[in-house]
C-alpha cells in the first residue's frame, strides 16, 4: 500500500481548528503517514483565517493539481473540515479522487474518508451539509443575540470597554475621568499622539492593560457608547442601558474633530523646535522652518519660501520663551482663562462646522451636476465660508482656556512652563502670540556691550494674538 501522500494543512478561525497551528497539523499527519506506511511527497498549506469567506486557497489548488498530475496519489489531513469549506469544493474533490484507481483520504481526527463509493460520498455530503448548517446557524444565533441586546440597549460585547467595568455597564470612575479629560483635549486641538503620551505618563492603561497610541485612543474616543448610545453593526440604534460618560454633543464634537479632513492626524515627525512652522518670515510672511547647519553646527530658522533669513533657533526660542514666561507671570494672566467647562459649547461648534463642510461638499456636487451655476456656487460658498470663519474664531477663543489651564493659574507659571513638553509649549505660543522673525542685521546691534550676545531682540517680533482664524490654524 505504499502511497505517495500529499499533506494538506489549513489554519482557520473555525471551531475545530481553533488554536491548532499548521506545524502541529503537519506533525500529526506525518505520524499518521508513518503508521499507514505512506510516503509524504508534498505539503500544502493555506492560511485561511476567515473560513467561510470564499477566499481562494492557493495551497488547496496546488493539492488538487498534484492529485490530477499524479504527483501524489493519497491525501492526509488533520480533519475533514480542513479540506472543504463549501459543497461545491467537496464535489470537485470527489471528482478528482474517484477517478480509478481512486485516491484515498485519511484524516488524523476522523480516520479514513470514503469518497470512492456512492454511499461514502453521500455520507461526506451530509456531514458537510450538517457542518455548514451548524456554522450558519451559529453565526445567525450570535447575530440575533447581538441585535436583540443592542436594540434592548444592553451590552453584547466581549472585551471590557475603556471607562466601564467588565460588565460593560458600571462606570469606572478613574477611566471615565480620563475619557472626559481626553475629549476636552481633543476639542482644544491637542493631537491624539500628545494625549496618548500624557495618559501613559499619568499611569492610565488601556482596558487591555497596555499603553496608548493615537490609533487606540482615536478608536476609544469615537465610541458611541461613551455617550450612552447603543450600536449594532456600526449604526447607532438608540440609547443604551449604561450611563453616558460624555454628553452626546461633546462626543459628537470629538468625532467631528477627529474626522475633520483638514486635521492632520498623522503629521509625521513632530517639530523639535518651538517655532518651526509656527513663526512667520518677516520678509514674505511664509512660515519659518528649522534646518541643521554643519558649519558651525547649529539649528537655524529659515524662511520656507526663499532664503530670506537664517537665525539661530536656540537664541530665538530662548527669547520668545522669556517673553511668554513674562506674560504668564503677570497678575492678569488668569484673565486669559475662560470658564473651565466649555466642552459642550466647543462640541456644538465643531458639529456646526462639520455640517457646513457637508454643505460645501453638497454645493460642489450640485455644481458638478449642473444643478446650480457658477454664480450660485460662488454665492453659496462665500456665505458658508463666512460662517465657518466665525466658528473658527469662536473655537479659538473657547480652546484658549484648555491650552492655558494649569499654567496661568499656577503659582509659578515659568516653573510650570519649564516642565512642559514641546507640543504643549507650541500650543501656548500659538494661543498667545504671533511671532515674526526678521533677517539679522549686519554686525553688532546698537548699544551692544562687550560680553553680550549679538542677538538683537528687535529682529524677533512677538505680538499678542488677535483672536481670529489664524489662531485655530495652529491649534
Ligand atoms: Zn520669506
Amino acid at each position: 500500500m505504499g502511497h505517495r501522500a500529499a499533506i494538506y494543512t489549513r489554519i482557520s478561525a473555525d471551531r475545530t481548528g481553533a488554536g491548532l497551528g499548521v506545524d502541529r497539523q503537519e506533525a500529526d499527519c506525518r505520524e499518521l503517514a508513518e503508521r499507514l506506511g505512506w510516503e509524504v511527497v508534498a505539503v500544502h498549506t493555506d492560511n485561511d483565517l476567515s473560513a467561510y469567506s470564499g477566499k481562494p486557497r492557493p495551497g488547496y489548488r496546488a493539492l488538487l493539481a498534484d492529485l490530477r498530475a499524479g504527483v501524489a496519489d493519497a491525501v492526509l489531513c488533520w480533519h475533514t473540515d480542513r479540506l472543504h469549506r463549501h459543497p461545491s469544493e467537496l464535489e470537485e474533490y470527489i471528482a478528482v479522487c474517484e477517478r480509478p484507481p481512486g485516491i484515498p483520504t485519511q484524516t488524523v481526527k476522523a480516520g479514513p474518508i470514503d469518497l470512492l463509493t456512492p454511499s461514502g460520498q453521500m455520507v461526506a455530503r451530509q456531514l458537510g451539509a450538517v457542518a455548514r448548517y451548524e456554522v450558519a446557524h451559529q453565526i445567525e444565533r450570535q447575530r440575533a443575540a447581538r441585535l436583540q441586546a443592542a436594540t434592548a440597549g444592553r451590552w453584547a460585547g466581549n472585551k471590557r470597554p475603556f471607562g466601564y467595568a467588565a460588565d460593560g455597564v458600571t462606570v469606572q470612575p478613574e477611566e471615565a475621568e480620563a475619557l472626559r479629560w481626553a475629549a476636552g483635549q481633543v476639542l482644544a486641538g491637542t493631537s491624539l499622539r500628545q494625549i496618548a503620551r500624557e495618559l501613559d505618563t499619568r499611569g492610565i492603561r488601556t482596558s487591555a492593560g497596555g499603553s496608548w497610541d493615537s490609533r487606540t485612543l482615536g478608536r476609544v474616543l469615537r465610541r458611541p457608547r461613551n455617550a450612552g448610545l447603543s450600536v449594532y453593526r456600526g449604526q447607532v440604534v438608540g440609547p443604551a442601558a449604561w450611563p453616558a460618560i460624555l454628553p452626546e454633543d461633546t462626543w459628537r464634537g470629538v468625532v467631528a474633530v477627529l474626522d475633520d479632513p483638514t486635521r492632520r492626524s498623522n503629521p509625521g515627525r513632530p517639530p523639535r523646535w518651538l517655532l518651526a512652522n509656527l513663526a512667520r518670515c518677516g520678509v514674505c510672511g511664509q512660515p519659518v522652518v528649522s534646518k541643521s547647519r554643519a558649519h558651525p553646527p547649529m539649528v537655524i530658522y529659515t524662511c520656507s519660501a526663499a532664503s530670506h533669513l537664517s537665525r539661530p533657533a536656540q537664541q530665538v526660542d530662548a527669547f520668545v520663551e522669556a517673553v511668554i514666561c513674562e506674560r504668564l507671570a503677570r497678575p492678569d494672566a488668569r484673565d486669559l482663562l475662560l470658564p473651565p467647562d466649555r466642552t459642550a459649547e466647543v462640541a456644538a461648534l465643531h458639529t456646526r462646522d462639520a455640517a457646513l463642510r457637508g454643505r460645501l461638499d453638497e454645493l460642489g456636487r450640485l455644481y458638478g451636476e449642473d444643478a446650480i451655476d457658477a454664480a450660485q456656487l460662488a454665492q453659496g460658498t462665500a456665505a458658508i465660508r463666512r460662517q465657518r470663519e466665525q466658528i473658527t474664531a469662536e473655537l479659538a477663543a473657547a480652546s484658549r482656556g484648555s491650552v492655558l489651564a494649569g499654567v496661568v493659574d499656577a503659582p509659578d507659571p515659568a516653573q510650570v512652563w519649564a516642565g512642559l513638553d514641546l507640543s504643549r509649549r507650541r500650543a501656548i505660543v500659538a494661543t498667545l502670540v504671533t511671532v515674526t522673525i526678521l533677517p539679522a542685521r549686519r554686525g553688532r546691534r546698537p548699544g551692544w556691550q562687550p560680553g553680550e550676545a549679538y542677538f538683537d531682540p528687535r529682529t524677533v517680533q512677538v505680538a499678542p494674538v488677535e483672536l481670529g482664524p489664524d489662531v485655530a490654524r495652529w491649534s
